[in-house]
């Protein structure tokens, strides 16, 4: 007689391999957008699949991810880059895309909204737009966007990180296990933040640079706040492209909270890092992006609009 196949099953971000007599109904709350998988595969399918686990230290349901994405031909190592730091610099915030673009090249990423009307967080496929103070709420497929970084996040590799005193602790954790300073990356990272301390860009008047419109942003800041990090490391030879280093964007396990990332603390957090090796550069066509000069090297810009000595260097 034949062997039962093994029931395997994604549940939010955590997986289990059932039996038909064990039981689940758990589920993570900060994964309310993703979805649940159950299936029956074979035992050769399921004994590979727990060498690959013990081979990597990687949990089941990453793994399963990872080859879903690939078998789909789900673009899930490609950036999908709106608009240019050069343009976002020189004050181009009209809107050259809509959300809804966005989520046709990706789930996870950071931008700003038409006018800098605040912060963009998408994760989980859910675009969110952060307005002064954190107030953070979802925002409709028809949205324009000026400026955005996009991608289909499977994390490649995750771990977790300790004791961190300050965003620079982290941010020195994060370099530990990036594979290279010239390649893109993007990070997932959740837990529990003692401290977080944001900012949310305020719409800038016409006209405005980047610069000016930053003196009026908005900072703040929240204690023992459950959320994701979405940031990107970009090199520095992208400079003109996207943001230099690192840039995160915060949002809560609410979806109601959130921001352009200064500071932190926590005693633990996990990290997902997705490593991307090819970019689509989406370029405006919009009359301001046209006729903008945009020659200059908008790096002292970025510099002088974060305004601190954070190491990642963030407009939108
Ligand atoms: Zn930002």
């Amino acid at each position: 007689m034949d062997k039962v196949p093994c029931l395997l099953s994604v549940v939010g971000q955590s997986v289990q391999v059932i039996t038909a007599t064990d039981s689940y109904n758990r589920m993570n709350s900060m994964s309310s957008n993703r979805h649940q998988l159950q299936c029956r595969i074979s035992h050769t399918l399921w004994a590979a699949l727990e060498s690959e686990q013990s081979r990597t230290g990687d949990s089941i349901e990453h793994i399963v991810e990872r080859a879903l994405a690939n078998e789909l031909d789900l673009k899930h190592h490609s950036l999908f880059q709106v608009s240019t730091t050069s343009a976002l610099v020189e004050g181009v915030f009209d809107g050259c895309t809509r959300v809804h673009d966005l989520k046709c090249h990706g789930d996870f990423g950071v931008g700003t909204f038409e006018g800098l009307d605040g912060e963009m967080v998408m994760l989980d496929g859910v675009c969110y737009q952060i307005r002064a103070g954190g107030t953070a709420h979802e925002v409709v497929d028809s949205t324009p966007v000026p400026f955005a970084t996009i991608t289909r996040f499977v994390a490649d590799q995750h771990f977790r990180v300790d004791q961190v005193g300050s965003f620079e602790e982290l941010l020195s954790q994060i370099d530990r296990r990036r594979p290279s300073d010239n390649l893109f990356a993007a990070f997932r990272v959740e837990g529990c933040f003692e401290n977080v301390s944001l900012r949310a860009a305020c719409k800038a008047a016409p006209g405005e640079k980047l610069v000016d419109a930053i003196e009026h942003q908005s900072e703040f800041s929240a204690t023992q706040e459950i959320g994701t990090l979405v940031g990107f490391w970009a090199p520095l030879y992208a400079k003109s492209i996207g943001v230099p280093g690192y840039h995160f964007h915060f949002i809560n396990a609410s979806g109601k909270f959130g921001g352009h990332v200064f500071d932190l603390s926590a005693k633990e957090l996990q990290v997902g890092m997705h490593v991307e090796t090819d970019i689509h550069l989406a370029i405006p066509e919009t009359q301001q992006f046209m006729a903008a000069n945009l020659s200059a090297d908008p790096s002292s810009a970025l510099e002088r609009a974060e305004k601190d000595t954070h190491r990642e260097q963030g407009p939108g």
